[in-house]
């Protein structure tokens, strides 16, 4: 199950301890290791989404033998089909990458103003800089290639990439 690396989950603990946000939303639970750094390292309550049943079901297993299980709240399903009516100070899109634009667009709604969006592997294993000879991966370069563009011209958020990790996007809602 991929995870986020550690220069990422660094960044993301940072950023979490300065924002220290009340809630957050996090798209892509696989295992639960994010979710798990971002309440360790806050006193948020955390949502996080999992479309897959087996991981979801391991990552219950796996946060309910920790000390932060009240604390985060697995949600099954297709984040595309899951509506949410809290309000989040920090949300971290880290799903199927040809979605991100719709992930950002339907959960954008979501989050509070000075709120975070922090969205990773935007420079995917160093692929998008490189020519690619498989044809789907090709295509999945090209959607990560479009949300990069897309996502810093998103007027009513503040957003920089970062070369850190696997590349990492923070657009803070103005
Ligand atoms: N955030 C996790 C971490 O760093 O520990 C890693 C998440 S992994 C990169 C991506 C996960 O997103 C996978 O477990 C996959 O099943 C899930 N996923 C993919 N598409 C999804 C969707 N539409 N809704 C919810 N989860 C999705």
């Amino acid at each position: 199950v991929p995870i986020i690396q550690d220069e990422g989950v660094a960044l993301l603990r940072q950023l979490v301890q300065i924002k220290n946000p009340i809630r957050i939303l996090e798209i892509g639970t696989a295992i639960g290791y994010s979710a798990l750094n971002m309440a360790r390292f806050s006193n948020a309550i955390i949502d996080t989404i999992e479309i897959n049943p087996e991981s979801y079901q391991f990552a219950s297993e796996f946060i309910s033998k920790t000390i932060y299980k009240d604390r985060i709240n697995l949600i099954l399903g297709d984040a595309l089909d899951v509506d949410l009516d809290n309000q989040y100070d920090f949300i971290f899109i880290d799903a199927a990458k040809a979605q991100y634009i719709k992930f950002f667009e339907k959960f954008k709604r979501n989050l509070n103003q000075s709120g975070i969006i922090f969205t990773d592997n935007l420079i995917f294993h160093g692929l998008v800089t490189e020519e690619i000879h498989s044809r789907n991966l090709r295509q999945l370069v090209m959607k990560i290639k479009k949300y990069n563009e897309w996502v810093v011209e998103q007027e009513d958020f503040d957003t920089y990439i970062y070369n850190i990790g696997d590349g990492i996007a923070i657009s803070i809602k103005k």
